[in-house]
């Protein structure tokens, strides 16, 4: 499937290549995949469908078997925002940039939800 990746349920901007990311938007390579099916996987997307799993050590290669797999997916942090929900909810969308061929003008240049309530709430004690 060559260059491929979905858009986040969450934020709506693909889950990007780890090879593609940069200290902007490095939040968005950590990915979480809840299958139709009930298969979950949650690691460092690499591209191809490949992830790397920073517990095991192991990289993984997530059943995606065809265009029409449905699969929802959240950036990790988008995923614990949304409250970690255990089940496949809708399909998850592809991503037309393919998580790799994107400039920052395009997206991929905000904060992760997790560190803007961060600083929402710094402001907010203020
Ligand atoms: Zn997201």
């Amino acid at each position: 499937m060559g260059f491929s990746s979905k858009l986040c349920t969450g934020c709506n901007e693909s889950i990007i290549s780890r090879y593609a990311s940069n200290d902007i938007n490095d939040w968005q390579i950590h990915a979480t995949f809840l299958f139709e099916s009930g298969e979950f996987y949650q690691g460092e997307y690499l591209g191809y469908w490949n992830i790397f799993d920073g517990d095991t050590g192991a990289e993984i290669r997530l059943p995606i078997k065809d265009y029409d797999q449905k699969v929802t997916c959240y950036h990790t942090d988008c995923y614990i925002q949304a409250g970690c929900p255990r089940e496949y909810t809708t399909p998850s969308d592809w991503a037309p940039d393919q998580g790799y061929f994107f400039n920052l003008f395009e997206g991929h240049n905000t904060l992760s939800p997790l560190k803007r309530d961060k600083l929402h709430l710094e402001i907010e004690r203020k």
